[in-house]
């Protein structure tokens, strides 16, 4: 590589909410501790947020990638009032507490409790009683195993169970195989629980007084999913705004390289630029090419991980239609439905604004691991299917107001069993390496929020600030 034509404290490559997140935490910590930060955060693209994109389209605010993130860590608190956005985070609707699954022909409500459980239809009463034998479930097969999705739920909770509950769940977040899906990785709280209270329902009750205790409520899942009046892009877009000048779009990194205690970064194929600490924040796969050169090891490992894709297919119709639809968040359809579509989400039902009062705008999500072919499909096909899909699952005869197909290929990585052992190749590795961080959502968490908190988190560690 030719010299370089900077110096800089820190580099990070790609502004998705990893890295932007990341660029917030180390601007945070050298303005605590109040030393200068040579920063530069560089994005391929001509905009900022990765898969994070709010469109207007109309009378809709359409969110193509993530639709919202789970407000599950301090961190994420921290972020929005160090960009004033805490008065504008926006809750869901309270009716969008109620979630149904498409079981046995029919959508079905999601218990919130005890009582609801003992009444609800999901699970038939044998598989309801092998549920409740959850506590003395056989333990975990041991130290070193590392157990799908589907083995965990079904060894705790029954096949019938882990089928309608769990799976769903997982192909909701993942849109992957759960029989390669290590339950470690995916859902590590999980495994936690059983770890530390021997069970869930164990971890549930004991965790139970505990909330109860704190005074915030009783059951509910970890978080509040949130968004912003104008949808996500807000979030980025302030992120953006406050790194400022280090950002720079329009920058693809083709290199980096080892310099004395640095690195070089090139971008393009004209630009040098060199600094202390680089953070690579792209997505694993796209980083490949980038290291191979430094460290074909490290190069490997990056490729190691493998990705999905999901086509998103956005439909609105008038409520007059869709009066058999039930209020809620929206369904999952479990695999031994042998349905084509995933899920969809009532996105202006939880979040009112996105769609006109009177219209019922939907977010249906295709494809994943296990129907690839569907990330693939003709617009028109994946309109067929989703028009049958709303007359067989909602009972929704009538054509949508509104149509329009996204597709995302490559866009999920897939934490497969021994993703743990993986991260530890990468982290090892890394080790050769001081000053580069490699991080994204390929690593430590795949949702919104994890990319968010633990990437701020982890550069305020990096750089030594504290609150
Ligand atoms: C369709 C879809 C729906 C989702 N829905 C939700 C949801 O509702 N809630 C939720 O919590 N999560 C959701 N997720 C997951 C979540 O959105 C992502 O995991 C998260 O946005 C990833 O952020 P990231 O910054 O790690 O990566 P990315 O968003 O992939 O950002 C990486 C950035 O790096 C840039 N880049 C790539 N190569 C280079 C290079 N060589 N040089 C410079 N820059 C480069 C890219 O252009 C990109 O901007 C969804 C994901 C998808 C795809």
């Amino acid at each position: 590589m030719s010299k370089a034509t900077n110096e800089l404290d820190l580099i990070v490559v790609g502004a998705g909410p990893s890295g932007l997140a990341y660029g917030l935490g180390a601007q945070a910590a050298a303005e605590a501790s109040g030393r200068e930060l040579r920063l530069a955060v560089l994005e391929a693209a001509d905009r900022v947020g990765g898969w994070v994109h709010t469109r207007r389209e109309g009378r809709y605010l359409l969110e193509t990638g993530p639709y919202g993130y789970m407000d599950k860590h301090p961190e994420l608190g921290s972020i929005l009032s160090r960009l004033g956005l805490a008065e504008r985070a926006l809750a869901p609707a309270p009716v969008a507490r109620n979630r149904y699954v498409f079981v046995r022909g029919k959508l079905r409500r999601m218990p919130s409790g005890p009582v609801s459980f003992v009444f609800s239809r999901i699970l038939r009463p044998r598989a309801k009683l092998r549920l409740l034998r959850e506590p003395w479930a056989s333990p975990h097969p041991g130290p070193g195993v590392d157990e799908t999705v589907t083995d965990f739920a079904r060894r705790r909770l029954g096949p019938e169970a882990a089928e309608a509950l769990v799976v769903p769940m997982f192909t909701g977040i993942y849109a992957g195989d759960p029989d390669r899906a290590s339950l470690a990785s995916c859902f590590p709280r999980m495994a936690e629980l059983e770890a530390e209270h021997g069970g869930l329902f164990r971890a549930l009750w004991r965790l139970r007084k505990k909330v109860k205790r704190s005074g915030q409520g009783v059951g509910a899942p970890r978080g509040q999913l949130t968004s912003f009046p104008e949808g996500l892009s807000t979030l980025m877009e302030a992120l953006s705004a406050k790194l400022g000048d280090a950002l720079r779009l329009g920058s693809r990194v083709t290199r980096v390289e080892r310099q004395g205690e640095g690195f070089l970064v090139r971008i393009g194929s004209e630009e040098v630029l060199s600094a202390a600490r680089v953070v690579l924040a792209a997505p694993a796969r796209r980083l490949v090419d980038v290291v191979r050169g430094m460290d074909p090891k490290l190069a490997e490992i990056l490729g190691s991980v493998k990705y999905g894709g999901v086509s998103v297919v956005h439909t609105a119709y008038s409520r007059q239609d869709t009066q058999r639809v039930p209020e809620g968040f929206g369904f999952l359809v479990p695999r031994q439905a042998r349905r084509e579509l995933l899920g969809s989400v009532f996105v202006s039902t939880i979040f009112p604004g996105q769609a006109p009062a009177d219209e019922l705008l939907l977010r249906n999500v295709l494809g994943g691991v296990l129907q690839p072919e569907l990330v693939e499909a003709s617009e028109d096909r994946l309109r067929e299917i989703v028009a049958r899909e709303h007359r067989e699952i909602l009972g929704i005869d009538a054509p949508p107001l509104f149509c329009e197909v996204e597709r995302f290929p490559g866009s999920l990585p897939q934490y497969e069993v021994g993703h743990g052992e993986l991260l530890g190749r990468l982290e090892r590795r890394l080790g050769r390496y001081p000053g580069l961080h490699v991080t994204g959502n390929a690593w430590r968490g795949i949702g919104l929020a994890d990319c968010l908190a633990k990437n701020y988190a982890a550069a305020r560690e990096h750089f030594g600030g504290k609150g």
